[in-house]
């Protein structure tokens, strides 16, 4: 126990205190910044002090529902689970999390950390906390203003996992081809896992795919099944390259729209309250990581199907009589995914579609381009663009051919217009980036309808 570390956690904790009276946004990082500054090491100590260990999950989407589904799990065995929020997924928000349930004496309090952490940052964080499994969920164009960045950072988090000891466990998915190249290049063979179910494939790259190519050859790659983006089945035409086999699969895949999935891992049926073939994927990959820490799979079966949704990537809330269902879509691999799965698999009629050019959504909107929202198009009967870039969704939805009503970029003007679209008693979709999601979120706080998400 050093001084320095008991005086960054006291002196983190204190600006954590701070900023919550002030309404800050509950406080999430900047902790982390003040405790850092003090100790650099602040952050290896602390977890240093996990009975068990960590586990940290990167990819660019279902971050925070897999971290969700691994703590669920991990407290159902009665374990002490420290994880960062949402949104906080920097290397400043995993110390703030930890600072968070750190004693006066300076020591931290769990059993396990489970750590969200942005692609770019994994190295550095995998270098801090040294976790014990490290999940790779996908590697997505996030936005347009990071185009070309997908293989630099594809090869750093290889560098980072290679760097691991050999006990540590990696879990990679076999379906993503740029993490798959990752997990090749390692010198310890990683836990793959895959879906294995043609019958929810498609057969085509979405038309804004963007690992198309094999990392050895640049040929084309040949897909045999598509699942998400461009995560499914497939190889090079010259063999030098192709879907490692997985370790473990998701087999007979049944979807419900965005109330329920149902699928079967090693010979277990498991059903979950959560919907899109996007979360089978997190769900798969929360059950191969929970293996590797030695939960048992009835275990997890049993467990899952009790899980609640994580905010706002899926969470419903009852409004004057209406039912909105949230959705976080924040790029276009995920944008795509929610609005297929919100028309093919829950028939759904009525959108509000959030777009915001903060910098934590992206501040170049132009990727709303690549989103297929074509599928919207005489299957949506309201369609409500929002947010403050809600005119630059009107277009494209108008290139779309579908017809949407006047933009709104005033949350509380767009939930005046829904209740007014929308009749008692129906469902409405809200797929919005992330700062679009916290001010409708917002707006419904202050009406009375929802929790502020630090309460929750
Ligand atoms: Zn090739």
């Amino acid at each position: 126990m050093t001084i320095r570390k008991v005086a960054a956690v006291w002196a983190g904790k204190g600006t954590g205190a701070l900023s919550r009276i002030s309404r800050r946004g509950g406080g999430t990082t900047l902790p982390g910044d003040v405790a850092r500054a003090i100790d650099p090491r602040i952050l290896t100590r602390l977890t240093g002090d996990l009975s068990q260990g960590s586990a940290v999950i990167t990819g660019t989407n279902g971050k925070t529902t897999t971290a969700r589904l691994l703590t669920w799990l991990l407290e159902g065995v009665g374990q002490r689970v420290v994880s960062n929020r949402a949104g906080a997924n920097l290397i400043f928000g995993v110390t703030a999390a930890t600072l968070s349930r750190a004693g006066a004496d300076g020591r931290l309090r769990a059993d396990w950390g489970v750590f969200e952490i942005d692609e770019a940052s994994l190295p550095r964080a995998a270098g801090e906390v040294q976790p014990k499994a490290t999940l790779v969920l996908n590697l997505f164009r996030d936005q347009l203003d990071r185009y070309g960045e997908l293989e630099s950072i594809a090869k750093k988090i290889e560098r980072a996992l290679a760097a691991l000891p050999e006990t540590a466990h990696v879990i990679l998915n076999a379906d993503d081809p740029r993490v798959a190249e990752i997990g090749l290049g390692l010198p310890n063979k990683p836990v793959w896992f895959g879906l294995d179910d043609p019958r929810v494939a498609g057969k085509q790259l979405p038309h804004a795919a963007d690992a198309r190519t094999c990392p050895r050859c640049g040929s084309s790659l040949v897909f045999e099944a598509v699942y998400v983006g461009h995560d499914g089945v497939y190889h090079c035409p010259n063999h030098d390259f192709a879907r490692p086999a997985p370790d473990i699969t998701a087999t007979d895949i049944a979807l419900d729209g965005f109330d329920s999935l149902a699928m079967t891992i090693r010979g277990t049926r498991v059903e979950m309250p959560l919907g899109g073939l996007y979360n089978c994927y997190n769900v798969l990959a929360a059950y191969a990581t929970a293996c590797s820490l030695g939960l048992d799979g009835g275990y997890i079966a049993e467990r899952l199907r009790t899980f609640r949704a994580a905010f706002g990537r899926q969470e419903r809330i009852d409004f004057r009589g209406r039912h909105l269902i949230l959705v976080l879509s924040k790029n276009p691999a995920g944008f795509n995914e929610t609005v297929r799965t919100a028309v093919d698999l829950a028939h759904a009629t009525n959108f509000v579609i959030g777009l915001n050019d903060r910098k934590a959504d992206g501040t170049d909107v132009s990727w709303i381009w690549d989103v297929d929202f074509e599928q919207l198009q005489n299957k949506a009967r309201v369609v409500i663009p929002a947010g403050n870039r809600a005119y630059d969704l009107a277009v494209r939805l108008k290139y779309a051919g579908v017809a949407a009503e006047e933009p709104q970029t005033d949350p509380a003007r767009a939930l005046d217009l829904l209740i007014k679209t929308t009749n008692e008693g129906d469902t409405a979709h809200l797929l919005c980036t992330y700062t679009a999601m916290l001010d409708l979120r917002a707006e419904l706080v202050r009406r009375g309808w929802a929790q502020p998400y630090w309460e929750t």
